[in-house]
């Protein structure tokens, strides 16, 4: 079964520790995470981004998929599946009809009156299936959506009024994180983002969680992150994995010595992580 993240991130919250977010690239990943989740016995959420659902094959087997892993694996601790970075409020209702127990609608980069209706019109549509719902406000640096470009820090009234009037569920709020691989230690504004969450009662989401030093990982949390999300380590330790195999041995052509080997790498990525956001143990 798949739950909404909502409970999971309000009791990570309360108790100062997050859950992390681990984006799938191909259905090992599922696997692969979610042993990692039932062997530290934390909650896991599993994403999407919208960006590569169609290189999966789409919402409706992404969702059947992760749903029958979960069932064949005989899972026993709360998972979520959730849609990153999705693009449009359409794209959102089609991942709540298809099963994702969570969404988030990144009405980002359009003026904020018009975030805010994007992100109540999810909200809505979400509340009715118990679907969790985030929302982003500022632009995370490096490649979002497709596009590169720098951070455009969060600015604490907006974050203030979208949570007011959408009563979404996690905000993404951009304070110096980076997608994708960070060129020396990341510029966190800690004051902005102090300020965000004590005037906000709803967790924040930290995109771009790779990479990042332990100490500002751990401000970040301290500071109301209750969610991390992690996509670039586990697919650069993956690679590596991979590469080396298939360098060492030219004539090796077996899928599962190949790729067997990499799934375990990403498991591993994915334990430290929870043990890391404070997340295992907690079920
Ligand atoms: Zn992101």
């Amino acid at each position: 079964m798949l739950v909404s993240m909502k409970d999971m991130i309000v009791e990570a919250k309360k108790n100062h520790y997050a859950v992390g977010q681990f984006n799938i690239n191909s259905f090992q990943w599922v696997t692969a995470i979610l042993q990692a989740a039932e062997k530290e016995r934390s909650p896991v959420i599993i994403a999407s981004t919208d960006r590569i659902v169609d290189y999966l094959g789409g919402l409706k087997l992404i969702a059947s998929t992760t749903r029958t892993i979960v069932e064949e694996m005989q899972i026993t601790v709360p998972v979520a599946l959730h849609l990153d970075h999705g693009f449009t409020v359409e794209q959102c209702k089609r991942a709540i009809d298809a099963g994702y127990s969570s969404v988030m609608i990144d009405g980002s980069k359009y003026p904020i009156e018009e975030n805010i209706k994007m992100t109540q019109e999810v909200v809505e549509y979400a509340r009715k299936f118990g679907v969790s719902v985030e929302a982003e406000i500022g632009s995370v640096g490096g490649t979002e959506d497709g596009v590169v470009g720098g951070i455009k820090y969060a600015d604490p009234s907006e974050c203030f009024r979208i949570v007011e009037e959408t009563k979404v569920d996690a905000l993404a709020a951009a304070l110096g994180s980076v997608h994708g691989e960070y060129k020396g230690e990341p510029k966190f504004a800690f004051d902005l983002m102090k300020e965000i969450s004590e005037g906000i009662d709803i967790p924040l989401a930290l995109h771009g969680g790779s990479g990042i030093p332990d100490h500002q990982i751990i401000q970040a949390i301290e500071y109301g992150h209750a969610k991390i999300n992690v996509n670039t380590e586990s697919n650069k330790t993956w690679a590596e994995t991979v590469r080396n195999i298939l360098t060492n041995d030219t004539k090796l052509f077996s899928p599962p010595d190949i790729l067997g080997p990499g799934m375990d790498a990403i498991t591993q990525v994915v334990q430290e992580k929870m043990r890391l956001f404070g997340s295992a143990n907690r079920v």
